[in-house]
């Protein structure tokens, strides 16, 4: 439908970070507690009460305007933001204006099989507000400050998105990124990562933007795309009829998948802003911006880069991997142990995160530890146990918390690699079967299939497959 327009999308991406206190007060920040537990008489906005800076607020700014290839401006100032609502008692907000901590970056998303750059505007610290609570029994309107001073990363993009599946993906990044570097949990039932998507449509080929709507607070993946589907096909059908888009903005609405309009867009004129005359300018040394930088860990996707091109794995696999930093993590260890990452890769992907998933549990929580799985795979290649034993090896390890080398000792699932030790069972398979040995001798040699079977059993799945295939051959050749 969108053949002669194009879609234009930028979105605001709210960050809430994971530091102990709030961002300009010692209130605890934690997701969770009782209504109105975590305050303190600046939450109120009393008189007197004046905010001090953060200083992990600002780290996670710089780490992640680093992450997205971002200027960190040296010389930052706090500017109030005024609005009047109940979730905001001191009648401003205290965020950043016209002097953001990042700017000028950029971010690599994946569309369709390719990739693309999208531009990152600025990014910006800023304060979170509390929470109103619409009552149903008593119709009253409660108040849950709270969340009110929780500190925010507020990363706005250009309008560099192209499709509602850019825009999904995009988030997706953001939230990668976010978890990668610890500054947020990037929940997003919790709401620790909500954005506001704004979008235009214009015909092919026009250069000049189309006029944008922006919807408030979506909270999931699934949300982004299913808003921005709604609103372009809205947009198109105004713009069909001849009639102009109206700037403003727009709720999105989960349960009809459709948006309706909240407000008239504001202008930065209507919020008053000026600098907080209770902060001083924040100074960011270079050397500041240094020290972040190397306490950063590895990015997703130069991890991903050194998995395809030197440990060999396929896109796909570094791609599954890389998507969480505590996947990656146990990965590194468990090849470190075993030095084969495709066998461990498989080992991860497979065993454990059915497992993982079954019981519900997150990796951090896994009763196998990264070395433990390296060992087993050790063992594999070694040959002391079979692939296949592996596997119940494995689950007894997932069980019990125990050590591979104890459960095979324990089981006697130690693979026989003896020749002369598997010659003697095979000896036995052929005397017990006297009629399927004489027809195998004969020529039958289906029964192979059956001689190895006998071996298994007599071995209780031990022997070695390879050399009990070929010693079975030598037998039978022998009593030819
Ligand atoms: P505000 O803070 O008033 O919402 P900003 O200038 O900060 O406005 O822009 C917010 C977002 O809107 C940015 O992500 C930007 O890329 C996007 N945007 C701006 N113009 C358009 C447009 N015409 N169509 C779609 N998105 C737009
Ligand atoms: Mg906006």
């Amino acid at each position: 439908m969108q053949g002669e327009y194009e879609v234009v999308i930028g979105l605001e991406v709210h960050v809430q970070l994971s530091t102990a206190s709030k961002i300009f007060c010692a209130s605890s920040a934690a997701y969770g507690a009782d209504p109105n537990n975590n305050i303190d008489p600046l939450t109120f906005g009393l008189p007197g009460s004046l905010p001090v800076l953060n200083k992990q607020v600002v780290e996670s700014a710089i780490m992640m305007g680093l992450a997205l290839h971002c200027q960190i401006r040296r010389f930052n100032r706090f500017a109030r933001k005024h609005y009047f609502y109940p979730d905001l008692p001191k009648g401003y907000q205290i965020s950043q204006f016209d002097e953001p901590i990042c700017e000028h970056g950029n971010v690599e998303i994946e569309s369709g099989d390719s990739t693309r750059t999208i531009g990152i505007t600025r990014i910006h610290m800023e304060e979170d507000a509390g929470k109103n609570i619409h009552d149903m029994r008593t119709s009253a309107s409660l108040v849950d400050l709270n969340r009110a001073g929780v500190p925010l990363l507020e990363i706005v993009s250009e309008p560099d998105i192209r499709s509602p599946a850019e825009a999904s993906s995009y988030l997706k990044k953001i939230r990668q990124l976010a978890r990668y570097l610890g500054v947020s949990d990037g929940n997003m039932e919790e709401g620790s990562l909500r954005c506001d998507a704004n979008v235009s449509l214009r015909p092919r080929g026009e250069l000049k933007f189309g006029t944008r709507t922006e919807i408030k607070n979506i909270n999931s993946f699934k949300f982004v795309e299913r808003a921005l589907e709604y609103e372009i096909a809205r947009q198109h059908a105004t713009l069909k009829k001849g009639e102009p888009v109206i700037q403003e903005t727009r709720l999105f609405d989960s349960n009809t998948g459709t948006t309706h309009s909240m407000r008239s867009k504001e202008e930065s004129a209507d919020y008053r802003y000026f600098p907080d005359p209770d902060l001083p300018p924040l100074v960011v040394e270079e050397s500041w911006i240094q020290e972040v930088g190397v306490r950063m860990p590895r990015l997703p996707d130069d991890y991903k880069k050194e998995l395809i091109d030197k440990h060999g794995l396929s896109e796909y696999d570094a791609g599954v991997l890389t998507s969480e930093r505590s996947w990656v993590d146990y990965f590194d260890s468990t090849l470190e142990i075993c030095g084969d990452a495709k066998l461990a890769c498989n080992w991860i992907t497979s065993e454990l995160f059915g497992l993982l998933k079954k019981e519900g549990k997150e990796i951090e929580e896994s009763p196998v530890k990264p070395e433990d799985l390296g060992t087993l795979i050790s063992l594999i290649k070694k040959k002391t146990v079979s692939g296949k034993m592996a596997k119940d090896v494995f689950e007894e390890m997932f069980a019990s918390g125990n050590k591979p080398e104890a459960i095979i000792k324990d089981k006697g699932l130690e693979q026989i690699t003896d020749e002369d030790a598997i010659r003697k069972i095979v000896e036995q398979a052929f005397n017990d079967n006297e009629a399927q040995a004489t027809q195998f001798i004969e020529g039958k040699d289906k029964l192979h299939g059956f001689f190895v079977g006998q071996v298994m059993k007599l071995s209780k799945g031990a022997a070695n497959p390879e050399i009990t295939n070929k010693l079975i051959i030598a037998e039978r050749d022998k009593r030819k």
